[in-house]
């Protein structure tokens, strides 16, 4: 991190001064920077252009109108878009926090209020999505997880594990940064669900609104289509769940063959050591949505009423 980046100029974006990389993909740099006449911090995906065939650039246009249709605190917004000949700038809100990856590796795991106030934000995030917007991710990862966290006046040094080690939890947590992280009841201040390049709008999402008019008409390939898309994002909210909890993903292997042959067969277990203190509540709810068939797999609405989400302390950053 200390490591000086060369930082290159692009055209086009003279409006910014860049500041730092945060984060780079197949085809994008993403940067802290600042708007010179505001001062607003701001993250910046450029994309290359040039690198991308027809096909792959009109999915960035695409991640860029579905991302204008959304508004909600727990999905990274889109301030503007921009484009010249060579690249695409998506001016976004900054996540100071970084991934929620790099929490798991810092932290281990997490405690399970911790996971519960980092996974309901999450989920709330999914339920607008596929039941106000019509949106399925599809791509939803710790690596694609954003978090604010709250700035702490004083650096009270290192954190330590979340994971309370006895009953003397009243202190709080603060990482090297100065950042509180066990703040709200266990949370790390707000998350937030970022890249929208994977996602997808659905043909019929009129039928969120009128299920009965428009449905009638509908082709059942199309609205099978719907439903397992969503539990798509379904399964996945499992596999970032069970990894908060024991700070390892359900299904890994070194093997590439080894691993789709487990994700194919569904097969994970609750793993000794590491899961002999988790709650049967936690338990119960990965084994709903990690069930191989979709049609078993819960929907986000059933996910949230699970009795594990719904003792979600109430905390004071307007999270419910
Ligand atoms: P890709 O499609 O290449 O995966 P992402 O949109 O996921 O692009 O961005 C890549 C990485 O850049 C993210 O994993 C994250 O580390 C960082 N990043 C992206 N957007 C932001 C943001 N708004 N605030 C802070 N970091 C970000
Ligand atoms: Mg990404």
């Amino acid at each position: 991190k200390t490591k000086k980046e060369h930082i290159p100029v692009y055209p086009g974006l003279e409006r910014y001064k860049l500041l730092e990389k945060l984060g780079d993909g197949a085809f994008s740099d993403v940067y802290k920077a600042l708007e010179q006449n505001t001062q607003e911090k701001v993250a910046i995906k450029i994309i290359r252009k040039l690198e991308m065939n027809t096909g792959q650039r009109s999915r960035v246009l695409r991640e860029v109108q579905i991302m204008r249709s959304l508004q909600h605190d727990s999905i990274i917004s889109l301030y503007n878009f921009m484009e010249t000949n060579q690249f695409y700038f998506l001016i976004l809100e900054l996540c100071e926090g970084g991934e929620l990856f790099h929490q798991i590796i810092h932290l281990t795991y997490f405690s399970e209020d911790l996971a519960r106030h980092c996974i309901w934000q999450i989920a709330e995030a999914i339920r607008y999505l596929h039941e106000e917007k019509g949106v399925v991710h599809r791509d939803i990862k710790p690596e694609n997880l954003l978090f604010t966290p709250i700035p702490f006046i004083e650096n009270h040094g290192r954190s330590q594990l979340l994971q309370p080690q006895d009953d003397d939890d009243e202190e709080l947590k603060v990482d090297e940064g100065g950042f509180i992280l066990n703040y709200g009841g266990g949370g790390i201040g707000k998350v937030k669900l970022a890249d929208f390049g994977l996602s997808k709008l659905m043909i019929n999402d009129e039928k969120v609104k009128t299920p009965c008019g428009t449905l009638a008409y509908t082709a059942p390939e199309i609205v099978r289509d719907e439903h397992y898309s969503k539990s798509v994002d379904m399964w996945a909210l499992g596999c970032v769940l069970y990894t908060m909890l024991c700070g390892f993903p359900p299904f890994y292997d070194d093997s590439v063959d080894v691993l789709t042959d487990q994700v194919a067969r569904g097969h994970y277990e609750f793993l000794s050591p590491w899961w002999d203190f988790i709650s049967d509540d936690a338990k119960d709810l990965i084994t709903h949505v990690l069930c191989l068939d979709p049609d078993d797999r819960y929907d986000i609405h059933q996910f949230m009423q699970h009795p594990w989400m719904a003792n979600q302390i109430p905390s004071s950053d307007g999270q419910p």
